[in-house]
């Protein structure tokens, strides 16, 4: 991922990008230019060139404050509020030389249950975190920790986006939220709520170490699996087939080793069934259609597509919405 920045960057080569206007003016490809050149003219007249992430990091120290100071894993709905400087909650030395008004930008982090995951005031310079979307960072479960990670990084680059395009005077984002896509959400964020605490009632008591590790990594493993399944439904082709069928062999692999030292499969069948028995629950959604119109409607916003990097490989040709 990549945050996209502007002429009033430290770091913008004005030299290329007077060379890009001139050629644009000339009638020249604006994919070449963008690729020579390193810029291109979004559709609100601004020039734009994209700063890597590569030397993109969360510190590690400002998680470690926050899971200490954090009871929401055990008490759900505490508040907790912690904020840093964005200089110590990351550090990026692309962006911070592109931007260094940035550093002294505010980190907010707060553990609610809602829908939100992050936002940016930019009357505060501030940028919001819901640290109730990545409450995995402390799973028993490594993968967990790592997805949760780089839901993190993605929230945080997104909300980034937002403070460049308040800087750079960009077109803004807002993120209209139709009812159904809140139902939906809040539809998800219960299932998760709910799973996760029946996981860690029905896991964390298990005395055996090992036996833990691998219901926690099948718990895992399962959530991927449902995501494949339903994934070969709607596609219907061989490539998603093959990927529910090859993950159906893991979890059976992974629950004849868990039972291998356990001796049943009585706590990871638990789980399951309480998983799918929230299953009806979930049905309760919108139709593709309602889904769609309100990505579109999402889409049509020009800030948020940019926040979200929606449509960046088509920078140049997609910008010709209103
Ligand atoms: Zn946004």
């Amino acid at each position: 991922m990549f945050s996209i920045a502007g002429e009033k960057a430290k770091t913008a080569n004005i030299a290329k990008l007077e060379e890009a206007k001139k050629r644009l003016e000339n009638g020249e490809d604006k994919q070449k230019v963008w690729e020579e050149t390193g810029w291109y003219i979004a559709k609100d007249g601004k020039p734009r060139f994209e700063i890597s992430d590569r030397d993109f990091k969360v510190n590690e120290k400002a998680i470690d404050k926050w899971l200490e100071d954090d009871k929401a894993y055990i008490t759900p709905h505490t508040h907790v509020d912690i904020s840093n400087k964005l200089y110590d909650f990351i550090s990026h030395k692309e962006l911070f030389e592109a931007y260094p008004e940035l550093k002294d930008y505010s980190v907010q982090l707060y553990d609610e249950p809602s829908t939100t995951r992050g936002s940016f005031s930019a009357e505060n310079k501030t940028i919001k975190i819901n640290m109730d979307f990545y409450d995995d960072l402390k799973s028993p479960n490594r993968f967990a920790r790592d997805d949760s990670r780089t839901e993190l990084k993605k929230t945080l680059i997104h909300e980034i986006q937002h403070a460049i395009q308040d800087y750079e005077g960009f077109a803004k984002g807002s993120n209209p939220e139709s009812v159904l896509k809140k139902k939906i959400k809040v539809a998800q964020y219960e299932a998760k709520r709910a799973k996760r605490e029946k996981l860690n009632e029905t896991l964390d008591g298990l005395n055996n170490a090992t036996a833990k590790s691998l219901a926690y990594d099948y718990m895992y493993l399962f959530d991927k699996f449902r995501e494949a399944e339903l994934d070969s439904i709607n596609k219907a082709n061989d490539e998603s087939f093959e990927k529910a069928i090859k993950l159906s062999r893991q979890l059976k692999d992974l629950k004849q080793s868990f039972v291998d030292v356990y001796g049943s499969d009585e706590p990871i069948k638990e789980v399951e069934n309480f998983v799918y028995s929230q299953k009806d629950k979930a049905n309760d959604k919108p139709t593709l259609a309602e889904i769609s119109e309100s990505n579109d409607r999402y889409k049509r916003h020009y800030g948020e597509g940019e926040a979200s990097k929606e449509f960046c490989q088509d920078a140049v040709t997609i910008f010709s919405f209103g």
